[in-house]
């Protein structure tokens, strides 16, 4: 897990290397569907090249999908910290998993019921949590279950350093399928950015360098263990927040700061 931690900060620097370009590119991409607009409105409506249009139009956004989710992994959105419950914010999501994953996937919720508050961005948790479930539902199949799960945990010196993270109080949030598993080439290489064992236009590669990037930018942990043909449990730490009640403190809405 070591090696696996140290290359995906490697890859992390690369991130922002390519959150800078994503950034340009993105205007870039506006130009050009801009005027792919207007020639659009200026043709006639019989003209026969709006089908070409159409695909060019198709291109330029589906490149812009990417370049956003590129921008997002590098981390420059503006984010929004807020106390919060966790629970609350994944009951919040339960029905929009619920039709995500389809019918022949159970999906269990085991809240821990005196859950610790963390302090994050709602949006960043609805981000871990919608990307571990559909990379499980992905891993299942057909038929499985995935089992969500919070409960407070104390790091100790000695785990910590496994985990890399401060020793303290965490939330932890756990995801666990019934899926194919991984062998130990691939979960060697899932947080690198554009890894993907998925067929073209079905996985970017992103999602797990998001989270954990999102992860990390939180000063928390990801863990992964993975049986192959058994299922993989993904468990996420976030710090405890140990502040007052409610956002006591101003809104941030600053450039998140860089490095670990
Ligand atoms: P994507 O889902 O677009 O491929 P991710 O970064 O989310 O990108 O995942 C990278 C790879 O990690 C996946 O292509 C898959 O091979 C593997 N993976 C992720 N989650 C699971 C899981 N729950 N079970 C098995 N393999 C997984």
């Amino acid at each position: 897990l070591e090696a696996q931690l140290a290359q995906a900060q490697k890859m992390e620097s690369v991130g922002h290397l390519a959150g800078g370009v994503a950034h340009d590119f993105n205007n870039l991409l506006n130009v050009i569907l801009g005027h792919v607009e207007l020639m659009g409105l200026q043709m006639p409506p019989d003209d026969p090249q709006h089908a070409r249009l159409r695909q060019i139009e198709k291109a330029a956004r589906r490149s812009a999908d990417l370049t956003r989710q590129l921008l997002a992994f590098a981390r420059r959105q503006p984010i929004s910290p807020k106390v919060l419950d966790l629970n609350e914010t994944v009951e919040n999501m339960l029905k929009l998993l619920r039709r995500l994953i389809g019918e022949n996937i159970d999906l269990i919720w085991r809240p821990d019921s005196h859950l610790w508050p963390v302090k994050m961005d709602p949006t960043q948790v609805d981000q871990i949590v919608v990307n571990l479930c559909v990379n499980a539902s992905d891993a299942i199949g057909d038929h499985g279950r995935i089992t969500l799960e919070t409960e407070n945990v104390e790091i100790a010196s000695s785990e910590a350093r496994k985990l890399q993270c401060e020793p303290g109080d965490y939330v932890k949030l756990a995801v666990s399928d019934t899926g194919c598993g991984m062998e130990k080439e691939i979960l060697d290489r899932i947080f690198e950015p554009f890894f993907t064992t998925k067929e073209v236009g079905k996985g970017t590669g992103l999602g797990l360098s998001t989270i954990y990037g999102i992860v990390k930018q939180n000063q928390g942990s990801i863990e992964v263990t993975s049986e192959p043909g058994k299922g993989t449990r993904f468990e996420v730490y976030l710090p405890r927040h140990n502040g007052k009640t409610e956002d006591s403190e101003v809104e941030q809405d600053a450039e998140v700061p860089r490095g670990h």
